[in-house]
């Protein structure tokens, strides 16, 4: 395997580099990596060293990312490669995002396609780790899926740089947008290591313009990141930039990784932020990781009534007409692609 030469740096004085990929724009000395810990310079050159190293590859739903309005009951091909360009200290995949050894297995572009048409999925997901930070890897694959007729998703923290946005484009159909601690500023600082969140917005507005599909998330993590006052502001900016019919997805935190003793959110507290994104004027608002409870389903915003029923990542019902309009007032619903009927609802993985 020779080393993958990356792509989106530039070169400076002394053999230095410098990274645009992501919105940490790393100054790299030679022979030193930089904050992701997966792209190193080597004689005033940067590699991708995470370039077709899967740690990780599997069936999944595509309600687990979450992607609730985008080909719902589609099955993808997950992979994810070692690293991450934030430090949160709730990740719950940090062995494989906090990895320093760079492992993985080799999984070239077209392996990962072929396995993907081999188990029937329809598209391809670069998820559980950071995207951004093996662009390489997933710009290849993307290419070669988009050949064969499937679609390409991003699970990403967000933290683009406007050029990395432009770079996945063309070959991106849609996006979840994790946010945490309702995306106060100090809790990215404190938790993640990430000196500024204005980025993340700025990458939002750059996907929209792009016409990719959107949905976000927001980690509620209980006393340090569940301010209400945060997520009602959350919220109106979702409505405000990207439109209310943006799905916003509130999911509990469990305990994890440094923040084993912080209790999983209360399903009070949700409830409480559900209703506060609601308020706000959002339409699709999702409480995840609370296996049953109503707000995993899709409700008619015109006349409540229930149109996608959901437990967990399967659906178990559902009551939209062929042109996605509500049977009862036949208003709209904003769901991108169509229904796929057969695809598997619960995840299993390759390796
Ligand atoms: S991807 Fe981000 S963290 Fe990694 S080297 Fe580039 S700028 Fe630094």
């Amino acid at each position: 395997m020779s080393l993958h030469e990356a792509m989106l740096y530039g070169k400076q004085k002394d053999k230095k580099v410098k990274c645009f990929l992501c919105s940490r724009r790393c100054l790299i000395n030679d022979d030193a990596t930089g904050f992701c810990l997966v792209r190193k310079n080597e004689g005033g050159v940067l590699y991708s060293l995470n370039y077709g190293k899967a740690v990780s590859a599997a069936v999944d739903p595509i309600s687990k990312k979450p992607l609730s309005h985008f080909n719902p009951g589609a099955q993808v091909m997950s992979i994810a490669a070692a690293g991450c360009n934030f430090r949160c200290q709730f990740c719950d995949n940090w062995m494989v995002s906090q990895d320093r050894t760079v492992s993985g297995k080799w999984f070239p572009p077209a392996e990962v396609v072929k396995a993907a048409r081999e188990r029937n999925c329809q598209g391809i997901s670069y998820t559980y780790t950071e995207p951004t930070i093996y662009m390489e890897y997933a710009f290849e694959t993307a290419k070669l899926a988009r050949q064969v007729g499937f679609f390409n998703t991003f699970v990403t923290n967000g933290y683009m740089t406007p050029e990395a946005v432009q770079t996945i484009a063309p070959y991106l159909d849609a996006a979840t947008i994790d946010f945490k601690g309702g995306g106060d500023p100090n809790f990215y600082k404190s938790f993640s290591s990430v000196p500024d969140v204005e980025p993340i917005y700025e990458a939002l507005k750059g996907l929209r313009r792009n016409g990719i599909h959107i949905e976000i998330t927001n980690l509620v993590i209980p006393k340090i990141g569940d301010s209400v006052n945060r997520i009602k502001e959350m919220a109106t900016w979702i409505k405000e930039t990207l439109g209310r019919d943006t799905p916003f997805h509130l999911l509990r935190f469990h305990p994890d990784y440094k923040m084993t003793t912080t209790p999983a959110t209360s399903v009070e507290t949700m409830e409480k932020a559900y209703m506060t994104a609601r308020n706000a004027g959002l339409q699709y608002v999702y409480i995840g990781n609370v296996p049953g409870h109503p707000a995993e389903n899709t409700y008619c915003p015109n006349c409540n009534e229930l149109l996608i029923k959901r437990y967990s990542f399967e659906i178990t019902r559902w009551n939209l007409t062929k042109d996605m309009r509500c049977p009862v007032c036949a208003h709209q619903i904003p769901i991108n692609g169509s229904l796929h009927a057969s695809g598997a609802p619960f995840p299993y993985a390759l390796f």
